[in-house]
């Protein structure tokens, strides 16, 4: 079921919907590559993409370049900015930010985030730690940030239960 920190809005859902359906299938073809199993898209209000990376955690040795984390450092790289609020963005990733990504978010003026598979989903395919995240959809509210989730979610729990299924890397720093 659709989940919303503001009413939900069908235009927006539906447009939501065909980005995350096309990032969930273009993920396959990044993994395949030796991609972390998350690709993240970055748009302007006028539907232009800005930014789109997968998670690139194993390729290139660095613990946070989750895709939301890449996305963002990429979208600023192209506006030449660390502001994107004056820009008026949506984020659109294949699951849920983890508690790194919503600081990022936070941190980067991104106006609207659209997710497909939840957390919680994602931590039981797979065994990764999405981390603690209290109340953030009222926190992003309150801060004038849009969110949308479960988008598109069964398709996006494929390809995850297919990523752990091909043995692919599932990386946790022991506690
Ligand atoms: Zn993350």
């Amino acid at each position: 079921m659709i989940v919303s920190n503001e009413t939900i809005n069908e235009e927006k859902l539906q447009k939501a919907n065909d980005i995350i359906v096309r990032l969930q299938n273009e993920l396959k073809d990044y993994i395949t590559k030796g991609h972390g199993p998350f690709l993240a898209a970055i748009y302007d209000e006028n539907g232009k993409l800005i930014a789109q990376t997968a998670n690139s955690v194993i390729n290139e040795n660095c613990s946070n370049n989750h895709a939301e984390m890449n996305a963002i450092r990429e979208a600023e790289r192209v506006l030449n900015t660390y502001d994107l609020s004056l820009y008026n963005l949506s984020l659109y990733v294949t699951s849920e930010p983890c508690m790194m990504c919503l600081g990022g978010i936070m941190w980067s003026g991104i106006k609207a985030v659209y997710y497909g598979v939840p957390s919680k989903r994602v931590e039981e395919i797979t065994g990764f730690d999405e981390g603690f995240k209290p109340d953030w959809f009222n926190e992003f509210k309150k801060r004038g940030i849009t969110v949308y989730g479960n988008i598109a979610q069964e398709a996006g729990e494929d390809v995850l239960y297919d990523y752990v299924k091909k043995g692919n890397t599932v990386y946790k720093p022991e506690r």
